[in-house]
C-alpha cells in the first residue's frame, strides 16, 4: 500500500459524503494504491451511518469507530495503528483541508523528505478566538523546540511510516508529532496549504486550546531536552534554590550583626528556609525523576539512540535482543 489518508470524525454527518468524493477523486488521479481510514471518534450524530455506507460501496475505505470520544489525538493514533501505507496523511473530515493539496505534498516528500507539514496560511477561521492565539502559541512552539515550522496545527501533514511507526500519542500531543519527528532524525519541510472557512457543522474547539497547547510544549520540551537526565533540570533548579535560601541567611545575620535588626523584623530567614526545603525537595524529586527513567529505559529493552544505518557490524548483536 502506498498511501493511507487518516481521518478522524466527530459529528460531521454533513461533511462526509463530499469530503470522501473529493478524496477519492484525487487520490485515483494519482496512479498509487491507497486506502481511507475514517476513525469514527464516538459521533453522536448520523456520521457512523455515512461513513458505514460509504465503506459498504468502496472497500478501499475503512472505517474504525470507537465506544466513546476519545478526543482527536487518540483518533489519529487509531488511524496509524490501522493504516498500512508507506505514506500516512491524517487531514480533517469537515472540509477545511483540500484534498487537492495531497498531490503537492506527495511531490514534496520525494524530495526526500520524511515529513511535510501543511501550513494554512490564509486561515479562515475567527481571527480573534483562533487564528490569533493560534499564530502566537506557533511562533512560541517554533522558538521553544527549535523545530521551524508555521502550523503545528494543521492535520493535513504527510508522514513516512517510519517516522510515524514508534511515536506514542499522549493527551492532545498529535500537533507535536514533528517535533518529535525531528528529535528522531527525520527531515522535516513545510508547504503552504489552502484552508477553508467550515461550511457544515461546529467546530470542537474554542480559545481554551492555545492554554492546553502552552502547557503541552512545556511536557515536550522537557521530555526532548531532559528525559534522559532530569536531575540536569531539577539539580540546577533545586541549587539555585539552595544558594538563594544560603544568601538570605548571610543577609539576616549580617543585618543583625551589623546593624542589630532582629531577625523576626525581616522575613529573610523565613526565605532562607523556604529557599533551603525547596532546593532540597527538588533535588530528591530530580532523583526519584531519574530512577523513573531508569525503569522506563530497562522495562522493554528500549535504547537510548536510534541509528540511521550501519556498515559491516552485525546488527542483531546479543546484546540487543
Ligand atoms: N475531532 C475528533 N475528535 C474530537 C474533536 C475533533 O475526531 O474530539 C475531529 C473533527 O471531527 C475534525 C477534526 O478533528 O475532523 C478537527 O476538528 P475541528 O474542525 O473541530 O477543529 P478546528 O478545525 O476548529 O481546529
Ligand atoms: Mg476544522
Amino acid at each position: 500500500m502506498d498511501i493511507s489518508i487518516i481521518i478522524p470524525i466527530y459529528n460531521e454527518e454533513q461533511n462526509i459524503r463530499p469530503l470522501t468524493e473529493s478524496v477519492l477523486e484525487v487520490l485515483s488521479t494519482l496512479g498509487k494504491s491507497y486506502e481511507i481510514i475514517f476513525v469514527d471518534d464516538g459521533s453522536t450524530d448520523g456520521s457512523l451511518r455515512e461513513m458505514n455506507e460509504a465503506a459498504d460501496k468502496i472497500p478501499l475505505i475503512k472505517v474504525v469507530s470507537f465506544k466513546r470520544n476519545f478526543g482527536q489525538t487518540a483518533a489519529m493514533a487509531a488511524g496509524f495503528d490501522y493504516s498500512s501505507g508507506e505514506i500516512i496523511i491524517p487531514m480533517d473530515g469537515d472540509l477545511q483541508n483540500d484534498p487537492h493539496d495531497i498531490p503537492r505534498l506527495l511531490a514534496k516528500m520525494e524530495e526526500g523528505y520524511d515529513v511535510v507539514s501543511g501550513w494554512r496560511r490564509h486561515r479562515k477561521d475567527h481571527t480573534l478566538v483562533r487564528n490569533f492565539p493560534s499564530h502566537v502559541a506557533n511562533k512560541i512552539i517554533s522558538i521553544i523546540s527549535r523545530v521551524p515550522l508555521h502550523d503545528y496545527g494543521c492535520t493535513l501533514k504527510a508522514y513516512r511510516r517510519d517516522v510515524i511507526e514508534d511515536v506514542r500519542l499522549y493527551g492532545e500531543m498529535h500537533r507535536f508529532i514533528p517535533i518529535y519527528a525531528v528529535w528522531h532524525g527525520a527531515r522535516v519541510t513545510e508547504i503552504e496549504v489552502t484552508h477553508h472557512p467550515r461550511k457544515f457543522g461546529k467546530s470542537k474547539y474554542g480559545i481554551e486550546r492555545t492554554m492546553k497547547v502552552i502547557l503541552d510544549l512545556i511536557v515536550i520540551k522537557f521530555l526532548g531536552q531532559y528525559v534522559q537526565k532530569p536531575i540536569h533540570i531539577f539539580g540546577f533548579l533545586g541549587i539555585l534554590s539552595i544558594i538563594g535560601g544560603f544568601l538570605a541567611g548571610i543577609w539576616a545575620l549580617l543585618l543583625k550583626m551589623i546593624y542589630g535588626i532582629s531577625f523576626i523584623k525581616t522575613p529573610l530567614p523565613q526565605l532562607c528556609v523556604l529557599l533551603f526545603v525547596l532546593g532540597f525537595n527538588a533535588i530528591l524529586m530530580g532523583l526519584l525523576a531519574e530512577i523513573c527513567i531508569r525503569i522506563y529505559y530497562e522495562t522493554g529493552n528500549k535504547r537510548t539512540y536510534l541509528v540511521r544505518e550501519n556498515r559491516n557490524v552485525q546488527s542483531e548483536s546479543r546484546k540487543l535482543k
